[in-house]
């Protein structure tokens, strides 16, 4: 492994996001040698905290990985460094960019700085502005800004932010996380498409008949219900990882394998999806909230959210992109919280053939050929199954589906690096093929602000599903509308 130099400052050093997946990510990395000698992080938040402090904060968060030898973790800790900071008052900044200085000087990180936002978005603006007004980036490595969702409320709240982050950082030195991005099997797509002939040749509107994405979680709100009421499924869901999903799914193969030619495809298939008028969007798009049910309380009664609460916990929605590849093929999508099973794939469904010389001809209601589906496997299992028709072994003839399958063996998923380790990695090396950038974010935005506004108007009736279920009735009812069904269905 190369050794990746710089100085690492992480504002949000004691929250949640930072102790559950951060430094156990850095742990990884350092464990693979990707970090050795030359980095330091520079944690800040409101609490005081001594170095020694924060060292065991970040001792306690990575005690469950295992050292690779004696020491390994206590060694790596002692990268780590302090400094309470409250991200409003720029004098602070300035003990913030004397200690960078020194700690750039005492490992040799060459002058590399990335700066690390994980607290709440309402100061991102705040911070960037301050680490150009207070001169803390720079002049010989690279600067480099890392970025937690969410990326604004809307269009316009994630312009005046970009605007805000603008003033400091060029686009090719932020990295927007969206950390479906960093999951093994949704990187594997590309892998899938482009890598196969037999696959890429038939991903079109002559030979795919609807292409079908579900997110779907097994909790219900827990503690971040405070935040989620504010949110929904639509924004904390759907416009991030669902689009990106998508995107890569729908986009024209790139020139290359490089972030720039990634990118330029990304951001076309996104250009290409049809923005609702508010009548075609009301049409397109189910919202749902679960009820009681399953031994657990309604989304109403959770500590935290209102009793009667218009958020939605649950969508579904149909999809077009408008250009010659996929016109005239809907991708369905769905995601949603207290749903039967915790489960990320995704289900090509292939047409199926023009002529079926198998059906009975005496009995029109025989349809003995399923569709072809191409089903990848995101999350918990990694992997994908293609279904296909065979014979039925035996005597006479009639057809059966059978599976194609490939799951990845318990010591492949060991090798596969959690997203925030790939992540972290991709930020260090400058590599923006897993990030969002600013041009998706917006066409992203731009689709879901007319399903948002109009939902806003509109009261909803909730709650409208049970825990358990895979939704609403509505959601069954948008695809039977076109004489379509869910693959994944209970
Ligand atoms: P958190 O509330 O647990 O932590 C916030 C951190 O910011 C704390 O260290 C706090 O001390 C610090 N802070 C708050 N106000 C400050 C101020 N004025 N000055 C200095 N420091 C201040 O939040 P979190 O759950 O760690 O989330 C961080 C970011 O990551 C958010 O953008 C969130 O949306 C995102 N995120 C979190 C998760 C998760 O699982 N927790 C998952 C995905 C994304």
């Amino acid at each position: 492994a190369t050794e990746n130099k710089a100085v690492i400052t992480l504002f949000g050093a004691t929250g949640d996001l930072a102790k559950r997946k951060l430094y156990t990510a850095l742990f990884k990395l350092y464990q693979k040698g990707y970090l050795a000698d030359h980095f330091a992080l520079l944690g800040t938040s409101r609490h005081e905290y001594s170095d020694e402090e924060f060292q065991e904060v970040v001792r306690n968060s990575i005690k469950d990985v295992e050292e690779t030898r004696d020491g390994e973790a206590a060694d790596f800790s002692k990268h780590f460094f302090y400094k309470s900071h409250d991200v409003t008052k720029p004098e602070h900044y300035t003990i913030l960019k004397k200690r960078i200085e020194e700690l750039d000087k005492q490992f040799g990180t060459e002058g590399n700085r990335l700066f690390y936002m994980s607290m709440a978005p309402q100061f991102f603006g705040t911070i960037a502005m301050n680490l150009k007004k207070q001169d803390l980036l720079s002049d010989d490595g690279f600067n480099r800004l890392v970025i937690e969702k969410p990326f604004g409320r809307d269009f316009d709240s994630a312009k005046k932010l970009n605007d805000a982050l603008s003033q400091t950082f060029d686009e090719d030195q932020i990295f927007r996380i969206d950390h479906y991005l960093g999951k093994e099997m949704v990187q594997n797509i590309q892998a899938l498409r482009f890598g196969n002939t037999i696959i890429e040749s038939l991903w079109n509107n002559r030979y795919i008949d609807n292409v079908q994405v579900t997110l779907s979680e097994k909790l219900g709100v827990e503690e971040r219900a405070g935040y989620y009421d504010q949110s929904g499924a639509l924004r904390d869901m759907v416009q991030n990882h669902i689009m990106q999903i998508v995107a890569q799914l729908a986009m024209e193969q790139p020139v290359s394998f490089t972030d720039t030619d990634v990118r330029v495809e990304k951001i076309k298939a996104l250009r290409s999806l049809r923005v609702y008028t508010p009548s075609e969007a009301a049409a397109n798009f189910v919202r749902g909230q679960y009820d009681a049910g399953d031994g657990t309380e309604a989304y109403r009664s959770a500590d935290g959210v209102d009793p009667e609460s218009g958020t939605e916990t649950f969508v579904a929605a149909k999809l077009l992109f408008d250009n010659y590849r996929w016109s005239g093929v809907p991708f369905y999508v769905r995601t949603g919280k207290k749903l039967a099973d915790k489960f990320t794939r995704i289900d090509v469904v292939f047409k199926k053939p023009l002529i079926d010389i198998f059906a009975d001809p005496r009995n029109e209601s025989d349809q003995s050929l399923n569709s072809n589906v191409l089903t990848i496997f995101v999350e918990p299992k990694s992997g994908f199954a293609m279904q296909l028709n065979a014979k039925r072994a035996g005597q006479g003839f009639t057809t059966q589906p059978v599976d194609l399958k490939y799951l990845q063996s318990d010591s492949d998923k060991k090798e596969s690096p959690e997203p925030y380790e790939r992540l972290f990695h991709d930020a260090l090396e400058g590599n923006h093929t897993n990030f969002a950038s600013w041009a998706e974010i917006a066409y992203a935005w731009k689709f879901v602000d007319v399903i948002r506004k109009l939902w806003d108007i509109e009261k909803p009736q909730f709650p409208n599903y049970t825990p358990g279920s895979m939704g609403p009735a509505a959601s069954d009812e948008l695809l039977a509308r076109d004489g379509r069904k869910w693959v994944y269905r209970l």
